[in-house]
């Protein structure tokens, strides 16, 4: 499987174009199927579903005032941001990267969850009493599914508020406001006193292999899939999702646009998620508790 393997960070450009490029050909052979935007059929699918996979990226974030990471808005100072989330970057000018990521922390701290995160929260505390399972597998380093009380999230590019220490490894949530931290903060343990870094991935880098491990069980075993405010084409939804639906499994995709891969998905409901997701997820008339 795939996934065996740990996966760059985004893939470098050919990987990625090769990642596209398979996927559009293989939906050529159902070019004539459509998903359905048909919003009672899908809730007759989330009431039978007792395992639901929900992967969620920038766009998610982007509902509650946070910029892409790579969209227009991409530039801090004078730096694209890809020029500043590597392991290179950081052995160059560490205060820098963290100067960015202080940054970016601030961002994420003034941003609320939106109606998307609350959705989720939501149905995942509401399932969980029916002993049906909701887990979330986030792009989004920013916390946001956790204030609006996500329970069960993977995060698989890492936390903006978590550092680890180059040195020793060892990995610590860090909620401390950006202004009351060093330029570049140290390993609080005194024989280390190593080089903290935020503990995110990088381009690059590998994802971590125990996470990817237990994404993999979730879609392995997932009975209902979501990919929400995420382009399909882009790593990782473009190997998650459609590994899902090859199952047979339903995918359901909620976006502001489709993708040449949204024809091999079950359901597609375009617009701001904040708007299609509460919808979608609120209680089913089978829910009796
Ligand atoms: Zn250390």
């Amino acid at each position: 499987m795939i996934l065996g393997r740990c996966s760059p960070l985004w893939l470098v450009p050919k990987g990625l174009a090769m990642v596209g490029s398979s996927l559009a050909r293989q939906t050529h052979t159902t070019e004539n199927a459509r998903p359905s935007s048909d919003m009672s059929e899908f809730r007759k699918a989330f009431s039978k579903a007792k395992h639901i996979a929900v992967i969620t990226g920038a766009g998610v974030s982007a509902e509650s005032g946070i910029p892409t990471f790579r969209g227009a808005g991409g530039l801090w100072r004078k730096w694209k941001t890809q020029d500043l989330a590597t392991p290179e970057a950081f052995s160059r000018n560490p205060s820098r990267v963290w100067e960015f990521y202080h940054h970016r922390r601030e961002m994420a701290l003034a941003a609320r969850p939106n109606a998307a995160h609350q959705a989720l929260a939501e149905c995942e505390a509401r399932l969980s009493r029916q002993g049906r399972c909701v887990t979330i597998i986030t792009q989004n380093t920013d916390e946001l599914h956790q204030r609006a009380g996500s329970k069960h999230i993977l995060e698989i590019h890492g936390n903006l508020f978590k550092t680890r220490c180059v040195s020793c490894g060892e990995v610590e949530s860090n909620h401390r406001s950006p202004t009351q931290t060093p330029a570049t903060p140290a390993c609080e343990d005194d024989e280390c006193n190593g080089l903290l870094r935020p503990n995110v991935v990088w381009f690059g880098e590998t994802l971590d292999s125990d996470i990817l491990t237990k994404v993999e069980e979730e879609l392995g075993m997932c009975d209902l899939c979501l990919v929400v405010g995420t382009s399909s084409i882009v790593f990782p939804a473009a190997m998650f999702a459609p590994q899902v639906a090859s199952r047979g499994v339903p995918v359901a995709e909620f976006n502001t646009e489709t993708t040449p891969v949204t024809s091999g998905f079950t359901f597609h409901f375009q617009g701001p998620c904040g708007t299609t997701l509460p919808r979608a997820l609120a209680r089913h008339e089978t829910e009796v508790i």
